[in-house]
């Protein structure tokens, strides 16, 4: 009887150890962004996790108005600790340097600050659009029934900006962005820089964006 307790125990670690295995070779990747609100804006922090190619919206929090900067580091310093992200990507304009600095001398790994510019802001979008509206099969047909690149399991006050997102065409060609005045994007650029931080860096960033 015992020996064949033993001769269980032994064929389950064996089990349990080939299972942890598998887990340990399709983990996901985990991506930050953030961005810092002023005084009538929002900070916002979403965390986007990657498997095999596909990333999904796994959380994203918005802080409440007035939230010194040094809280929304101390948080991103909890999300790091858990689970450790491959990149941080912090919006810095109009907050300058010194925050995405502070969140270095915090001991966060992989921070990088970004300015949002017309030409970047174009790319990290158009960079968001592709990955919600391709397919992992890449079969081409926009309105096919395969899984999306990048999914957003849950959060409709984040479809709801996107949504709100108005795409304009100027003169020269680029794609302007503004939200209707009362509204908020906190979240959507947020999820944006997550997502653009995920991007695999031998993909060349493909924009299709169109007018509407
Ligand atoms: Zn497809």
């Amino acid at each position: 009887m015992r020996a064949i307790f033993s001769r269980l125990k032994r064929s389950l670690s064996r089990f349990f150890s080939r299972v942890r295995f598998a887990i340990a070779g399709e983990v996901s990747q985990y991506f930050v962004g953030c961005d810092l609100g002023k005084k009538v804006d929002y900070s916002a922090v979403a965390l986007v996790a990657k498997r095999a190619k596909v990333a999904k919206l796994t959380f994203i929090k918005r802080f409440p108005l007035e939230t010194p900067y040094a809280s929304v580091i101390g948080f991103i310093k909890i999300l790091s600790v858990r689970f450790n992200p491959e990149q941080i990507l912090v919006d810095q304009t109009g907050v300058g340097e010194y925050v995405v600095e502070d969140m270095k001398s915090a001991g966060l790994p992989n921070v990088e600050g970004l300015m949002l510019t017309m030409q970047t802001k174009e790319e990290i979008l158009g960079y968001l659009k592709q990955q919600m509206q391709n397919c992992v099969e890449q079969c081409g047909n926009q309105k096919c029934n395969h899984p999306r690149l990048f999914q957003i399991p849950y959060d409709n006050e984040v479809i709801a900006e996107i949504n709100l997102e108005k795409f304009e065409l100027t003169k020269d060609g680029h794609i302007k962005f503004s939200h209707p005045e009362g509204t908020h994007d906190d979240r959507l650029w947020g999820v944006a820089l997550a997502v653009y931080a995920s991007r695999e860096s031998e993909a060349p960033a493909f924009i299709s964006i169109r007018k509407r």
